[in-house]
């Protein structure tokens, strides 16, 4: 199962959650005040691949960052 992050748009906290696919943070308490209506954040794997460097979000997997001959 993803590990997914909420965030309290009350007091900025964050809580970490395990949850099936598709399921949605509203049911959820923020762990730091008790408020309902956490966001939730895309985390972990998510973001696992094209990240960092130059790259302007659409790189090849193998970009290293100066994108030469990448698109
Ligand atoms: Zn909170």
């Amino acid at each position: 199962m993803p590990i997914y992050e909420f965030g309290c748009p009350s007091c900025g906290g964050v809580t970490t959650e395990l949850c099936k696919i598709g399921e949605k943070g509203a049911q959820l308490r923020c762990e730091e005040c008790g408020n309902t209506g956490l966001i939730k954040h895309i985390s972990g794997f998510a973001s696992l691949g094209v990240r960092g460097g130059a790259g302007s979000g659409n790189c090849s997997p193998g970009c290293s960052g100066n994108c030469a001959g990448c698109h």
